[in-house]
């Protein structure tokens, strides 16, 4: 189905169509772009504009440009515009203006794309669903990820990150979301910011962006849960909480099984239970959010709460896998390579903490970002509950010095600078009926680990 015309598309961004060219999809990057789709020329570490010609070879059905490169010819299928990054952004808005589709916007510190996925899962069971890709979430993965959005779309999920201020409002006005759903507000990004209030009063933006007559979901757990309210209010939006401290959607009891959740809440004064199919509190706190947003979409509870059924976490973040040893006996692998920080941690050794297993070991990797406070968050990992039924903990990483440092003498295991370096001795460190957690910041490299891990096999 045709998505943009050069009509359309020249109207929406007032640029200029040289053919009257249509295409499906939009791209902003040769390597995955598609036949028939839009290349958006954009400037990252590479202008966009010296890849338009090999673009339009693989089949692009236009590209847009701010002007002609010299090896593309004069009468090529082309929008020619002021400014790319402006012109992808009038795309995105337009396509959220022509559609009838009930958007929520997801933002937080973390948790954001389990929840999206979570969203996203329930939402397909009742309608056209247009997701954002991954962890598409900032100044062109949110313009991008909307101006694919096809105009039959009934729901849409729409991710909205940040690493510095002022980034979410501009995001969540071109979103113009129905529905604003805060999963946490955390101590992530503190190099960028002053303190986790100036995260909080950052995810609020998201609030200021809603559509009139919307809704705020909020978790009402977090510190400066008041902050996300007061913007509400101010906004005129209708605010539901959720969290064990909610009045809304109440977390009242969770059951633990290593590969799921079990969880009661109260939804408005009426019990409900239901199932997360991983393990781990923060799924099902993720879900009760993913649920209200649901439900302020006007999708039922019970189409909620069965639609989860089908979720699984995303790669790298959560996934259960059991590898059998070459050696004889089996191990259990929880891959949450994908990213750290101190709430992910902490969630991540819960889970393991909770696992069964001869031994539960832990492989945890610098987190990065946190600023000036950063030996002392990760030295802290030492003292949270969790720790107390960790058998051990292998560091990697010159920050996670601090915690191999912290531990105590039974817990400490092996410290090394890289992934790679660890990664060699895994065979003198896993033994069968072993439980084991990979976690660290992306740029650490837990893959490293999960792939030792899985060559053991
Ligand atoms: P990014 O900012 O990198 O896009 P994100 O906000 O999209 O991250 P996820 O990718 O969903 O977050 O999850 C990141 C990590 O946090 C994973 O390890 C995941 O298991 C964990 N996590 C997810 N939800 C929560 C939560 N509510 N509380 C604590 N940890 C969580
Ligand atoms: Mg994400």
């Amino acid at each position: 189905m045709t998505l943009w015309t050069a009509a359309k598309a020249a109207e929406a961004t007032g640029g200029h169509a040289t053919t009257d060219w249509q295409v499906n999809g939009v791209s902003i990057d040769t390597r995955t772009l598609q036949p028939g789709d839009l290349f958006v020329a954009l400037k990252a570490a590479r202008d966009g504009h010296d890849f338009v010609a090999q673009a339009l070879e693989k089949g692009a059905g236009a590209a847009l440009v701010s002007h002609v490169p010299e090896d593309v010819a004069k009468d090529a299928p082309l929008l020619i515009v002021d400014d790319v990054q402006a012109g992808l952004e009038a795309l995105g808005q337009a396509a959220r203006a022509r559609t009838n589709a009930r958007v929520v916007g997801v933002t937080g510190s973390v948790g954001k794309t389990s929840t999206k996925e979570m969203l996203a899962t329930i939402l397909e069971s009742q309608g056209k669903t247009h997701a954002s890709v991954a962890s598409y979430n900032n100044h062109w993965g949110v313009p991008l990820t909307l101006a694919r959005m096809p105009q039959d779309t009934a729901f849409s999920v729409i991710e909205i990150g940040m690493n510095h201020p002022g980034e979410i409002g501009p995001l969540a006005r071109q979103t113009c979301p129905d529905v604003a759903l805060v999963t946490t507000v955390a101590a992530v990004h503190l190099e960028a910011f002053e303190s986790v209030a100036g995260i909080a009063l950052e995810k609020a933006a998201i609030i200021e962006g809603l559509k009139d007559g919307g809704t705020a979901i909020v978790n009402a757990d977090i510190d400066h849960t008041e902050i996300l309210n007061q913007c509400a209010k101010d906004r005129g939006v209708r605010i539901v909480d959720f969290g064990r401290k909610a009045s809304d959607y109440t977390l009242t009891h969770v059951t633990q099984s290593p590969e799921s959740v079990h969880a009661n809440a109260m939804v408005n004064g009426k019990p409900i239970t239901f199932d997360v199919q991983s393990a781990g509190t923060h799924f099902a706190m993720n879900a009760l959010g993913a649920m209200a947003a649901c439900v302020a979409l006007g999708v039922g509870l019970d189409r909620a709460i069965n639609g989860l059924r089908h979720w699984s976490p995303v790669k790298g973040r959560g996934v259960r896998e059991k590898i059998a040893l070459a050696t004889g006996g089996q191990i259990e692998l929880l891959d949450d390579s994908y990213n750290a920080n101190p709430t992910s941690m902490a969630a991540a050794l819960d889970v393991l903490a909770a696992s069964q297993g001869a031994r539960r070991i832990a492989f945890l990797g610098d987190m990065k970002e946190l600023g000036a406070q950063e030996q002392a968050m990760h030295a802290a990992m030492a003292d949270i509950e969790a720790m107390a039924r960790v058998d051990q903990v292998h560091c990697i990483g010159p920050l996670m010095q601090a915690l191999h440092t912290a531990l105590p003498q039974e817990k400490r295991g092996l410290w090394f600078e890289t992934s790679a370096e660890m990664a060699t001795h895994l065979p003198e460190l896993i033994r069968q009926d072993d439980t084991v957690l990979a976690k660290g910041s992306l740029s650490m490299a837990l893959a490293l680990i999960v792939d030792g891990l899985r060559k053991m096999g």
